[in-house]
């Protein structure tokens, strides 16, 4: 059994009340490590921490100071993948390909934002009155709360911490309850990399936690990741206590197939858009839109290629889908396909739970398709965040856009045509965050993401997130030496 303790200005600490949670392995539903249940006091020190090393040190630093602990702290990420994945795919099931590949692409990540951290300039801005000198300063907003989710947790935390500490701020990070090891080992490199005490903090537990934090009134900015139904509370706290948010909330994302497309490749995009790391990802295409004219040939491809993924020991490098992360995703993903079948769609590979003897202590899931789907029903309009795909089909481009655009989520979609104007076309007319054309669940740190409608709001990865995590101040000089008239505007 692993025992871990929170990172409290730059030092290792149980619980204040020595509360501890199980963490559970989703393959075989064994508890393998403690995690603390952080108080309210825990969360007080934490917060205080990161605005005690704000003021004291690191919103001083400069920006090669903070960008060569930032590439000492990729390195180390990369020395440590192997072992970090091995971790996270025991924590949340991930199979171990997806988990290394998020190591190296966070080691990645900090790297790029490092680039950024000693360039963040101002301007010097013309005034008409040649007297006034005036130019803005990008500075940091100071303690920012980073919240993530627990399907993708070093990803997901890395689009936060790699910009806020580029920018120079300081942080208190939550984890989900359910994944909060890897984030823990993160704490220990970047311990090594020789941050600051107090610079990045480290508190865990459970919904509570992560609302001590938000609540606080010296927090200058919140970053999360989660469901809206989180999302819209955490944006209620941010708007009383008048600070900027982040939210990068869930999805329902369209993946259209046309008729002029290469086959294979969609229908591979379509494999990996929603059976890749058992469908758990924000970014999931899970309305597969297909164009009437080639729908059953999809539809037999489809059933083919589900069947025949492999599932099992998420540590095995042979095994292509691990099980999904918990007992109540388990249960609502499937009381979800019942209900899509109960409203009419055809289930036409999956539809139940895995029960062969070596999976029967996990929570495996057979890769799901169902066909037939109407755009309006429930398994289409709500987000299932596991292997279950919806197939709807469509007629024409003006219809494939409507029901792309028929949802209440806009955070991902994918296109595949081999029609350039058309790609254009449905590129411009998609209400949605990101778009990918031939191509889908790729990543890049420049690439900008992040989505509209109850998807959430602000950017994370490109330099656009970057600069979520400063403020700009104007400074005006007047030149002369001329004695005002107090009773008018000088301009
Ligand atoms: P969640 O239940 O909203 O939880 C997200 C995080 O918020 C967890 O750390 C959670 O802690 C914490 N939390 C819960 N209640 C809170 C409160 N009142 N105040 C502050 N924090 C609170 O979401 P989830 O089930 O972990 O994640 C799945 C969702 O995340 C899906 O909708 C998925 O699409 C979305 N997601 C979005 C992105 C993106 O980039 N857009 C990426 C990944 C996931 P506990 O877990 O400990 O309760």
């Amino acid at each position: 059994m692993e025992k871990y303790q929170m990172f409290i200005k730059g030092g290792w600490t149980n619980s204040s009340d020595y509360e501890i949670f199980p963490s559970i392995n989703p393959f075989n539903q064994e508890t393998w490590a403690e995690i603390p249940q952080a108080t309210q006091n825990d969360a007080d020190e934490a917060i205080k921490a990161a605005r005690d090393a704000y003021e004291s040190n690191w919103g001083k630093t400069n920006g090669i100071t903070r960008a060569n602990l930032m590439l000492k702290l990729a390195d180390l990420i990369d020395e440590n993948a192997k072992r970090m994945a091995k971790l996270e795919t025991i924590d949340n099931g991930k199979v171990l390909g997806e988990t290394k590949g998020q190591m190296h692409f966070a080691a990645r990540n900090y790297r790029y934002f490092a680039s950024f951290a000693d360039k963040l300039t101002g301007e010097t801005v013309p005034l008409d009155n040649q007297n006034m000198f005036d130019y803005t300063l990008r500075e940091p907003i100071g303690v920012a709360v980073l919240i993530s989710a627990w399907n993708s947790p070093i990803q997901t935390l890395t689009n936060k911490l790699a910009p806020a500490l580029a920018a120079g701020n300081t942080v208190v990070i939550k984890p989900s309850e359910y994944t909060s090891v890897t984030t823990l080992e993160l704490g220990k490199l970047i311990e090594q990399a020789g941050f600051p005490s107090g610079v990045v903090n480290i508190v865990t537990g459970d919904g509570r936690v992560g609302s001590m934090l938000t609540n606080s009134p010296d927090v200058n900015k919140i970053s999360f990741t989660g469901g809206p139904v989180t999302g819209q509370k955490i944006s209620e706290t941010a708007s009383r206590n008048l600070i900027p948010c982040t939210l990068e909330l869930g999805g329902k994302s369209p993946n259209i197939i046309f008729d002029d497309a290469n086959m294979e490749n969609a229908i591979t995009g379509a494999i990996a858009g929603i059976f890749a790391a058992s469908g758990q990802t924000c970014i999931a295409g899970s309305r597969l839109l297909v164009q009437k004219t080639i729908y059953d040939e999809v539809i037999s491809a489809l059933k083919k290629r589900a069947n025949e993924i492999r599932l099992g020991d998420p540590l095995d490098a042979n095994i292509q889908m691990g099980p999904v992360a918990n007992d109540t995703q388990f249960n609502k993903i499937l009381s979800m396909i019942n209900k899509g079948v109960e409203e009419g769609a055809k289930l036409i590979a999956g539809g139940e739970a895995a029960e062969e003897d070596e999976l029967s202590k996990g929570y495996f899931i057979r890769p799901t398709v169902l066909a037939d789907v109407g755009e309006n029903m429930y398994i289409a309009q709500e987000e299932v965040f596991g292997p279950v795909l919806s197939v709807i089909p469509f007629d024409t481009e003006e219809d494939a856009i409507r029901i792309a655009n028929n949802s209440k989520y806009g955070l991902a979609s994918g296109v595949w045509t081999r029609n350039l104007s058309r790609a254009h076309q449905m590129a411009k007319k998609i209400n949605a965050g990101t778009v990918w054309i031939n191509t889908y669940r790729t990543s890049a740190a420049q690439a900008t993401f992040g989505g509209v409608k109850n998807s959430g709001y602000g950017k994370e990865r490109g330099i656009q997130s970057l600069l979520e995590y400063t403020q700009i101040k104007n400074i005006m000089i007047d030149l002369s030496e001329e004695t005002r008239d107090p009773f008018s505007i000088k301009v």
